[in-house]
């Protein structure tokens, strides 16, 4: 049998760090993780090749090579995975689909022949041991959860690590919280499940064997779901790992606000190489945080926690939301307010939206305000359902934000107000990526300080940081890079406000 693996396009968005990537001449920032793993999970004598269409092009030769396709998507790549398949239909390969897209609305693909929905690791072999039997059905699916502990170390060997930013790592699946627009819960539970040290500290080193140096994503939706067995096992592990092997890697994650609280914990991620954490923030409004049920956020200072994470060397990038009913007219002015003053200076501020599954979708098809279209890409300026506040004034309110938190000013200002508060531990990094860091800080000179309208600020914040905080320099390089990218994505993006239009309207 030879199957190939396809990873649908991205469009471009927030978190594609498109024209980021073009000053270190990567493609893609992070791999499809969840495909190589499936990749692992096919049977060893089986030929294998995966194609990213986000760094390669897909031909038809790759696809008439194959006796069949297994492709994986998020919502986002719903537009790329409709030509994949009329593609594969049309020139009679079999298909087989599986992640999170296809497993809330499988129905919409009509040219997939075999689905393989939840996770792998239970409905795959299912399909796989009724293929060999000569009957595959057209669905699989389940309710159980799986224990991660049977889950393969990632076939690497499938990709040319040089055409990624980071590699990417994962833990845990599921979230212990319950935040009404989130899907994980809905996916993976709220119990959550973990791989074994032995099973982390061996995917270290099997990337650190195919040769990578550099940042390692670990995908968790909320790293800190199991604090105990984080402090005791696992961190200790890779600090050990990180040492003997002379700091390799260095890490980025995701983890809700309380790990704020835990010295302990802060101090050992600080240690066993965390340099970056996203945290969703989503509102300084109470009202909102309560309405969403995002308690953790709740019976706290915000700004203070923030604080305390970059205190201990590690960049915070925080996850904000517009668009809740309890957000009061002021809701642009507090965003901006608070964003400024929190030093993050990766803000996603997104518009509110309701993905199938989550409690906020069932609440508002209740409310009889659902629309039909799903984006999955929250930057992209659109809603899957009628807002309690006036969508004209919600849309120009919104584009008025992100194009003043990006403005050269403002987000300089910010990364200024980082390094206040920014105390990293001094360790050796990787020292083969320095050639390409040296080329984009030359193109960084060309772009932002010669070419771009707001070249006097990105020299103001290089002045600035040689004068205060001169072993800074390569993080104020890195951050410009990526204002760069941000203000493309939002200056992009029109605003398209409704005008005797119904984008608003009820759904048929
Ligand atoms: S903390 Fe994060 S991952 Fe967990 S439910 Fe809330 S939004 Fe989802």
């Amino acid at each position: 049998m030879k199957a190939l693996l396809i990873y649908p396009e991205c469009p471009e968005s927030f978190w594609s760090f498109k024209y980021a990537l073009d000053f270190i001449d990567k493609k893609s920032a992070y791999p499809p993780l969840g495909l190589l793993t499936v990749a692992a999970m096919l049977p060893e004598e089986w030929e294998k090749k995966l194609i990213d269409m986000n760094v390669d092009k897909l031909q038809d030769k790759n696809l008439l090579w194959a006796d069949m396709v297994f492709i994986s998507a998020m919502a986002v790549q719903r537009e790329s995975v409709k030509k994949v398949a009329a593609r594969c239909k049309s020139l009679g390969v079999k298909t087989v689909a599986g992640g999170p897209l296809f497993t809330t609305e499988y129905q919409e693909f009509k040219d997939i022949d075999h689905f393989v929905l939840n996770e792998a690791e239970i409905t795959l072999p299912r399909f796989l041991r009724d293929l060999e039997q000569g009957k595959p059905q057209k669905v699989y699916t389940t309710t159980e959860k799986p224990h991660l502990q049977s889950t393969p170390i990632p076939m690497w060997e499938l990709i040319d690590m040089n055409k990624y930013a980071s590699m990417s790592l994962q833990y845990s699946r599921g979230c212990p919280h319950n935040c009404e627009f989130c899907d994980i819960t809905n996916l993976y539970g709220r119990k959550q499940r973990l791989k074994s040290v032995e099973q982390v500290i061996k995917e270290l080193e099997t990337l650190f064997n195919h040769g990578w140096r550099g940042s390692v994503f670990f995908v968790d939706d909320n790293f800190i779901g199991n604090k105990r067995i984080l402090k005791r096992e696992l961190l200790p592990a890779i600090i050990h790992w990180i040492e003997k092997r002379n700091n390799p890697f260095w890490f980025i994650t995701e983890a809700s606000i309380d790990v704020a609280d835990d010295n302990e914990l802060l101090d050992l991620m600080r240690r066993a190489g965390f340099v970056h954490l996203f945290v969703g923030i989503e509102s300084p409004v109470l009202e909102s945080l309560k309405e969403c049920n995002k308690y953790t956020n709740l019976k706290r200072n915000l700004l203070d926690s923030i604080k305390k994470i970059q205190n201990y060397g590690m960049q915070v990038s925080g996850g904000f939301i517009i668009g809740f009913d309890s957000d009061p007219p002021s809701i642009f002015e507090k965003q901006i307010k608070f964003i400024q003053k929190s030093g993050i200076v990766t803000a996603m501020v997104g518009l509110l939206n309701a993905p199938k599954g989550t409690k906020l979708y069932e609440k508002l098809k209740k409310e009889n305000r659902l629309l039909p279209h799903f984006s999955g890409n929250n930057t992209d300026f659109s809603m899957n359902f009628i807002p309690k506040m006036n969508p004209h004034r919600l849309l120009e309110g919104y584009k008025k934000l992100v194009t003043a938190i990006y403005s050269p000013k403002a987000y300089y200002e910010r990364v200024i107000e980082f390094f206040k508060e920014f105390k990293p531990l001094k360790k050796k990094r990787p020292p083969m990526l320095r050639f390409c860091y040296i080329k984009a800080f030359i193109k960084s000179i060309i772009y932002l300080g010669i070419m771009e309208k707001g070249r006097k600020y990105y020299w103001k914040l290089l002045l600035k940081t040689l004068i205060r905080y001169p072993h800074f320099l390569p993080n104020a390089v890195t951050f410009a890079i990526y204002g760069f990218h941000f203000r493309k994505i939002f200056d992009k993006k029109p605003v398209k406000i409704p005008v005797n239009k119904k984008p608003f309207s009820q759904p048929s």
